[in-house]
């Protein structure tokens, strides 16, 4: 029993205080959506930091038919955590590289760390690498615009050399994603995560054979744009995601997010692109294992 009785101090809670309490909770489980597949998370950020929470995490994700997941790094000790997960776990594969914000750290070390990281069988793809120009001018330990396109060029030239996935954060940088792309040669398999682009962006990657990967953004309710890009997506390109701990999806916007809630998100695509979620959730499944070559549970 904690110290609160539930009927007296309700009333004398503020809005903004039940708003903050709500903020905390987490949301409820969605129906069971089988074979899927999150494409990408955050497994540290979501409180998964010894073998037995991550294993916490992946059983509630496996209740709801979210068989796998890929856990990103964002900078070098969460890509040796990474990579530790997916070593805990089966249903885990890691993603190594520098987060654009973290470019400024791609020194010697981290070059030679990274590239033998990258061999491991675990580790299914490079990144999250790309650009980032919100942060370039939001915080000042953000890396800077050049910076941040060197190390996205060291990337796919490491996603070139491995054979592995590239996996691409963009924030407000459109235009540069796809110029350094162009110039430096993509390779075999580019994902777009949490793809978040205009109609013309889509049109693009999708012309250039790039897997667009969608977080609960695209069932927020202002972003109409993102779901008629969902819906012109080929079906063999696309992908979903919960970016977890962020990007909750709708409505349950602002709560803390983990892999279980990814059935949300592939319900919404369903919706938006006019096919059953079982339909959805086999086919997104099946996107996300041919391209990061994971087993069949
Ligand atoms: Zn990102
Ligand atoms: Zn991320």
């Amino acid at each position: 029993m904690s110290g609160e009785s539930v009927s007296g101090d309700a009333k004398e809670l503020s809005a903004k205080q039940i708003r903050k309490r709500k903020r905390r909770e987490p949301p409820p489980d969605p129906e069971h959506t089988r074979g899927l597949v999150d494409a990408h998370t955050h497994l540290a950020a979501c409180g998964g930091r010894t073998a037995e929470s991550v294993t916490e995490i992946l059983d509630h994700a496996e209740r709801v038919g979210v068989e796998q997941v890929v856990t990103v790094a964002d900078d070098m000790v969460d890509a040796r955590w990474a990579v530790q997960a997916a070593h805990w776990d089966d249903r885990a594969f890691a993603a190594v590289g520098l987060h654009p914000t973290h470019a400024a750290d791609l020194d010697e070390a981290a070059r030679a760390e990274l590239n033998e990281m990258v061999d491991d069988d675990r580790v299914v793809a490079v990144g999250e690498t790309g650009l980032d120009y919100y942060w370039t001018v939001h915080s000042e330990s953000c890396a800077d615009p050049v910076t941040q396109k060197d190390a996205f060029a060291w990337h796919i030239d490491l996603a070139k050399r491995s054979g592995k996935p590239l996996m691409i954060h963009n924030r407000d940088a459109d235009r540069d994603i796809l110029d350094v792309l162009a110039a430096e040669g993509a390779p075999e398999t580019v994902i777009l995560h949490c793809f978040s682009g205009d109609i013309e962006m889509a049109r693009e990657c999708i012309a250039r054979g790039y897997l667009l990967s969608f977080s609960g953004t695209v069932t927020f309710v202002n972003a109409a744009e993102l779901r008629e890009a969902a819906a012109l997506t080929p079906e063999d390109q696309v992908l979903v995601e919960t970016d977890a701990p962020f990007l909750t999806p709708h409505p349950y916007r602002g709560q803390p997010n983990q892999s279980y809630c990814l059935p949300y998100t592939a319900r919404g695509l369903a919706e938006v692109r006019g096919v059953s979620p079982e339909r959805m959730a086999a086919v997104l499944g099946a996107n996300a294992r041919r391209a990061y070559g994971l087993p069949l549970r």
